[in-house]
């Protein structure tokens, strides 16, 4: 069974009297343990396809299935009870709290999930390459820790499932090569991922790339 199902979802934003066809008819799947990234120009739908996969936002029409589970057209408890079991959301808006250090936003996702703080804790800072700023809360971290440390509480709980927003958007080489690092564990632990990304070294860790153009899959390649 596919860890996430989309079929053919359409979503339209009305601003006034004009309406933009955001998705157009999108159907993915991604099996448990794949590694999927989704390209394509600015404005063709990649963030909000994220948020209908995610659960949060719903499609105008088709529907999302989480391991065999409709997760659309829910009522957004469900769809966060749903969403905390089985996946990881990175979103360019970040997610992070601004008074909580990074050590006790990584904590607080283990302790909700109900799982060991430790050795779990310990592990995924060193795969970030933050252990030296456990202590630092995100207003005192660079660009490129933020974006380290928001991955870090993405997978915290090494859900089955990661889906992130251009999770190497403006980071350095290093930065990027700790990132690829930490997806490389993630798909060694047996995790699923879908990731927006322009980043071409990114994609090409992936296993397959979904390109998409106006709302639609325009050339699915391996
Ligand atoms: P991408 O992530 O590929 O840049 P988006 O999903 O953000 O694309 O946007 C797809 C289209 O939908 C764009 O034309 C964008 O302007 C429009 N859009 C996105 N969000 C909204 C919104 N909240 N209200 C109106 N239009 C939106």
């Amino acid at each position: 069974m596919p860890i996430l199902e989309a079929y053919d979802l359409y979503r339209f934003y009305h601003v006034g009297d004009s309406e933009t066809l955001a998705l157009r008819g999108v159907s993915l799947k991604v099996a448990p343990g794949e590694m999927v990234a989704v390209m394509g120009p600015s404005g063709s739908g990649k963030s909000t396809l994220l948020a209908c996969l995610s659960g949060l936002d719903d499609p105008d029409g088709g529907a999302v299935d989480l391991l065999g589970r409709r997760l659309s057209r829910r009522p957004e408890r469900e769809r966060a009870a749903m969403r905390a079991a089985t996946i990881g959301v990175l979103l360019q808006s970040g997610n992070l709290f601004a008074h909580l250090s990074i050590e006790q936003q990584v904590q607080l996702e283990l302790r909700l999930a109900g799982k060991p703080v430790q050795p779990r804790l310990t592990e995924v800072l060193n795969q970030v390459g933050l252990a030296h700023r456990r202590h630092a809360r995100p207003a005192q971290l660079s660009g490129g820790e933020a974006a380290r440390a928001g991955l870090a509480v993405a997978l915290a709980v090494a859900p089955p499932l990661l889906l992130a927003d251009e999770p190497t958007a403006e980071v350095d080489a290093e930065t990027e090569a700790q990132i690829l690092g930490l997806f490389a564990a993630h798909r060694a632990a047996g995790g699923a991922a879908l990731i927006v990304t322009h980043s071409e070294a990114l994609a090409a860790h992936m296993d397959r790339v979904v390109r998409l153009r106006d709302g639609r899959i325009h050339a699915p390649s391996i």
